[in-house]
């Protein structure tokens, strides 16, 4: 838990989000701007700043975030339609929240190659 991580104080409920899964390991809520009709941010409840800081003992959770992404796909009904998993990281990825999150973004037909 960082102090001054906004979603950090989204898992541990001192900000309102509107979450769709929670466990003890990670936390599911839409994203505040969606950018397609399903846009769920997942997150570990520990504070990891991102892709960058991860370390083999964050193994486990990783592993989590992919099945919850699978299950959470599956329930908003995009798994068999397709749709995109995604991490932004540091300034170039233009990740604006530093908490490692992954967009699961779907229900629309994507541009591109990736989101722009
Ligand atoms: P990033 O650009 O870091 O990959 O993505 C951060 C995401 O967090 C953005 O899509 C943004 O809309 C979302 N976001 C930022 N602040 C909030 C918030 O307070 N609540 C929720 N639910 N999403 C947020
Ligand atoms: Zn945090």
């Amino acid at each position: 838990m960082s102090d001054d991580c906004l979603f950090c104080a989204i898992s541990t409920g001192g900000k309102p989000a509107d979450i769709v899964y929670q466990d003890e390991w990670v936390t599911a809520f839409w994203d505040i701007q969606p950018i397609a009709p399903v846009h769920i941010l997942i997150i570990p409840n520990k504070h990891i700043h991102s892709v960058n800081e991860i370390t083999e003992e964050d193994g486990p959770i990783l592993a989590h975030i992919l099945f919850v992404a699978r299950d959470l796909a599956r329930q908003h009904d995009v798994h068999e339609d397709g749709y995109r998993l995604m991490t932004n990281i540091g300034k170039n990825g233009m990740q604006t929240v530093f908490h490692l999150h992954f967009h699961l973004i779907g229900g629309r037909r994507l541009m591109g190659r990736m989101v722009s």
